[in-house]
């Protein structure tokens, strides 16, 4: 059981793989780090683990076999389906989940396939991150509503570009939740605007999905999502696997972006009949390890309970925003409310006077063991907007901002020991000279030498039960051998 009354971070911390796992530091014995990159990604629930390893014992091809175990597995890879869809609210017969890779690949996906006629736009937004960004530039002249100075999204611009383009606007496209300031725009409210301008809307929910109940919402009801794209490994589920969520008549027309086995009903010398359904947009053999990983996340995550984690991150977020506020030269960027901090996500931007960010992030890892993410976060055009609009005193010419992000199992120690120590960089006060990395980008402390390869070696221990057998037990006549022959040296 994963659900805990009341909410109990510690509780949680037990159920996520790898949070004891100890790294060097610059001084000091190896220790647990402290995981604030949640947004980047999230480590493994263990339920997601553990289903994984259960499912690997049944695992064989998903609809290509007659064998119990392809059958087992085929029902199994439907049933992640169906999880993965009612996460998000899909409605049988309405809506259709269609596994991908991430997010990315669900957004170029449907760039791909809803039919753009010639003088049609696409609207995004400044705030993208460029996976929901560069899809659409590649099919269709794409208009950005502006990010205002707080990094939200500017609801006049919204309006404005919609009554501009009455008529040609094919679709908007829009973050459900900012992986740069935790912005949340109000996806409802923009979807019934777009639907009146005689738009579909599709959501980027990488950063909303772990962190909010979706509803993607009845066709009928003029605030609906029409589409909705996620990604596992934000979700405790880094197997590989994201979903496009969306209306199930875009894909029953016209072929699918990747043309192949699994992908048709019927294929002649000349012609080619398309499968319904799902299996029409996931030619090859689909990675079924990945979606039932997503989809025993999202029971999870509704077992602990959406809200909850939500109630849990919000109160945090205030926290961490009163905190961080009061550093000595440290600007927060994007909305530094800890009062609205139920109306955004836990992922706070900021810098400190004088420091680079990737030092700043360097020094948070080195000093302190303590993991944030640095620079523009594949989301430029708003990264640029936020540095050009709060003018602050941090690195003059500075690119980028350090990002802290929290997830559900984040506590109050976290937020004090991230506070405690930009507290120390502010006054000078730790231990290491910095200087470049040139192998891996960033800086790193003047001596240090515990290269990252220690801390994960791809050896041959599987392979070497085969190595070490004896000549006589290879090739031999088939039958099982005693252990201790199979693994004498
Ligand atoms: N959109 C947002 C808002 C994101 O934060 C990310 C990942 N940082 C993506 C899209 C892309 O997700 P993925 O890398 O899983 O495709």
């Amino acid at each position: 059981m994963l659900a805990t009354a009341p909410y109990d971070p510690a509780v949680l911390r037990a159920q996520i793989v790898g949070l004891d796992t100890p790294l060097p530091r610059h001084h000091g014995a190896p220790a647990p780090a402290i995981n604030l990159d949640n947004a980047a990604t999230t480590p493994p629930l263990r339920s997601v683990q553990a289903a994984v390893e259960r499912f690997l014992a049944v695992y064989s091809s998903v609809h290509r076999g007659a064998g119990l175990k392809s059958q087992a597995a085929s029902a199994a890879y439907e049933q992640a389906r169906a999880v993965v869809g009612r996460f998000v609210g899909a409605r049988p017969g309405q809506h259709q989940t269609i596994f991908t890779r991430n997010t990315t690949e669900a957004l170029n996906l449907l760039a791909r396939r809803i039919a753009i006629r010639p003088g049609q736009v696409i609207i995004s937004t400044q705030l993208e991150h460029h996976s929901n960004d560069l899809p659409w530039r590649a099919v269709a002249p794409v208009l950005h509503v502006r990010a205002t100075s707080d990094g939200s999204l500017d609801l006049a611009h919204y309006a404005e570009l919609l009554r501009q383009y009455a008529g040609r606007v094919r679709l908007v496209a829009v973050t459900g939740g900012s992986n740069v300031t935790g912005h949340i725009p109000p996806i409802h409210d923009l979807a019934a605007l777009a639907h009146a301008a005689g738009a579909e809307i599709a959501v980027d929910a990488a950063q909303l999905a772990p962190h909010r109940r979706i509803d993607i919402g009845d066709l009928a009801d003029p605030t609906h999502i029409d589409y909705v794209a996620l990604s596992g490994h934000k979700l405790y589920a880094p197997y590989g696997a994201g979903a496009l969520v969306g209306r199930a008549d875009t894909f029953q027309r016209g072929a699918p972006l990747l043309a192949g086995g699994g992908s048709v009903r019927q294929v002649s010398a000349a012609d080619v009949e398309w499968a319904d359904g799902p299996a029409r947009e996931e030619a090859g053999t689909p990675n079924a390890v990945g979606a039932i990983a997503l989809a025993a996340a999202c029971l999870a995550l509704e077992e602990i309970g959406l809200e909850a984690i939500a109630a849990h991150e919000a109160a945090l977020t205030a926290y961490a925003l009163d905190e961080l506020a009061r550093v000595p030269g440290l600007w927060l960027y994007g909305d530094p409310d800890p009062a609205t901090a139920e109306t955004r996500l836990g992922v706070i931007p900021f810098c400190l006077d004088g420091h680079e960010p990737h030092l700043v992030a360097a020094m948070l890892s080195y000093e302190a063991g303590i993991a944030v993410r640095s620079g523009s976060f594949c989301a430029h055009p708003y990264v640029g907007r936020l540095l050009q609009s709060q003018f602050t005193g941090c690195e003059p010419g500075q690119v980028g901002l350090v990002r802290a992000s929290f997830g559900l199992y984040t506590t109050e120690d976290d937020v004090d020991t991230l506070v405690r120590t930009l507290r120390a960089i502010a006054a000078g006060d730790y231990d290491g000279l910095y200087e470049p990395d040139p192998e891996r980008g960033g800086f790193r402390p003047v001596g240090w030498d515990a290269a990252p390869e220690s801390l994960f070696q791809l050896d041959n221990a599987a392979s070497s039960i085969f190595l070490r057998r004896s000549p006589a037990s290879c090739g031999g006549a088939g039958g099982s051998r005693p252990a201790e022959s199979r693994s004498s040296p």
